[in-house]
């Protein structure tokens, strides 16, 4: 599902990629942000596991999801490992 976000083609959000996104990495910072609250980095498939991680590593709630979205309709799991 494409979202009607952007009137162009939405990039990756990893530094130098010209890729277009394909998929999304939901994410927020239990410090900093409340449980309903999403942050979204619109990636490639090639760097959407490294966005991923990059998060996960920080002991943030992540999921990739595909497609492009707001992350309103994407759970995060509460528990980072
Ligand atoms: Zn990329």
């Amino acid at each position: 599902m494409i979202l009607g976000m952007d009137p162009g083609t939405p990039q990756c959000s990893r530094a130098g990629c010209r890729e277009g996104a394909s998929l999304s990495v939901v994410w927020r910072n239990p410090r900093i942000h409340t449980a309903e609250r999403r942050k979204v980095w619109l990636a490639c498939a090639e760097h959407a596991p490294y966005l991923h991680d990059f998060l996960a590593s920080r002991g943030f709630p992540v999921a990739i999801r595909a497609g492009l979205t707001d992350g309103t309709d994407v759970d995060l799991p509460e528990a980072a490992a």
